[in-house]
């Protein structure tokens, strides 16, 4: 059990310490929510119980390692846990000024994509609601009030559900931070159960999935998850999601020179989106050293994007950000090798 108290609803805090009056548990909660990271920040807890709490118990469990700040206004944040593993939150801003929180999941990941840095690495753990719930803090802290919170940093997010699910009722709550749920989206590998799970018991969130090609011979070799998720199940998991939720989901998919650019590939994207309402996402592939991959040329983006949107399909492009300070899709868990070299 990680020794915090951010991943804690207001009761479960009144447990934790022990704490005679109920309310207190929610007011330290919604102190946590305001960015409280100490207990000498809450100032309607009398002095004794401070200094009480202040000996028995900690707030946050995690510290920020390192800020990088990308010329583009993207923040990284190498965030250390208290078992000493690192992870990376990313912070966006766009166009319009609106702030989104990218967060990990997990430490490194057990997907394997074959184009991901996160992929590279393997798999640490899974991260407890408190560590998600901190970066989201951490990152308001740096920039002020976010908009947006988005589940695309490291790790797969539907193998970790529980976790997610909690984060969400923290940040959701009345009590405290009153994050709305449609400012939050999900992205997943393809993890079909995951999406099932959702769909039935909630909470209804936006919805990514990263489809990156839609031949299944051609997936099971760059995203294994395919040997046990087939595209034909998935694209009934999303058919059922929409339909169960009223929320159209995103399809993602990066973009590989000479990989999934080309007339064969729009042609398989084009079938797997009949009879499915769902919005393509592209993102250029972002280099990750070692990879014996390429980015694509803007003719290939234009060539794929006009073959989409001549049969209909609603498709957008996906600004580069963060890129100079390796913060950019798919390029998280370079410290997190580095500092499990050292
Ligand atoms: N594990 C989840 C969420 C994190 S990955 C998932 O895979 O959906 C977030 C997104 O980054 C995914 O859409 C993934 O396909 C994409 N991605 C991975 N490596 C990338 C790279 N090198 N360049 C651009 N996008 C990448
Ligand atoms: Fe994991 Fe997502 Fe990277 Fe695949 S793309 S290895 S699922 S983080």
């Amino acid at each position: 059990m990680i020794p915090s108290l951010t991943g804690l609803l207001p009761q479960e805090i009144t447990d934790k310490l022990s704490l005679d009056i109920n309310f207190r548990g929610k007011q330290i909660f919604k102190w946590i929510a305001n960015g409280a990271e100490t207990f000498d920040d809450m100032t309607n807890l009398s002095k004794e119980l401070r200094s009480h709490l202040n000996k028995t118990s900690k707030v946050y469990s995690t510290r920020i390692k390192q800020t990088l700040v990308d010329p583009d206004g993207t923040i990284k944040l190498q965030i250390e846990l208290f078992d000493n593993r690192c992870i990376e939150t990313v912070l966006l801003t766009d166009a319009d000024g609106r702030k989104t929180a990218c967060v990990s999941c997990q430490a490194g990941c057990a997907m394997g994509c074959a184009f991901c840095q996160t992929g590279m690495i393997g798999f640490g753990r899974n991260l407890e609601a408190g560590e998600i719930v901190e970066q989201f803090f951490h990152l308001e802290k740096k920039a002020g009030k976010l908009d947006n919170i988005v589940f695309m940093g490291m790790g797969e997010p539907m193998l970790n559900l529980a976790a997610i699910k909690k984060t969400i009722d923290i940040l959701c709550s009345k009590e405290g931070r009153n994050l709305s749920k449609r400012r939050i989206t999900l992205s997943t590998s393809g993890i079909i159960s995951g999406i099932y799970d959702l769909a039935d018991n909630g909470p209804f969130l936006r919805l990514a999935v990263s489809l990156t090609v839609a031949n299944e011979d051609l997936r099971k070799q760059l995203m294994p998850v395919t040997n046990t998720n087939k595209l034909q199940d998935l694209k009934n998991a999303i058919k059922y999601y929409t339909e169960k939720t009223g929320i159209r989901c995103t399809l993602e998919a990066v973009l590989i020179h000479d990989i999934n650019t080309n007339d064969k590939a729009a042609k398989e994207f084009i079938n797997f989106a009949k009879g499915i309402d769902v919005h393509f996402n592209l993102i250029s592939w972002n280099r990750v050293p070692t990879l014996p991959f390429r980015e694509p040329t803007k003719q290939e983006i234009n060539y794929l994007m006009g073959k989409l949107e001549k049969a209909g399909i609603s498709v957008t492009l996906r600004t580069k950000r963060g890129r100079t300070i390796g913060g950019a899709c798919g390029q998280l868990g370079r410290s997190y090798a580095a500092s499990d070299n050292t």
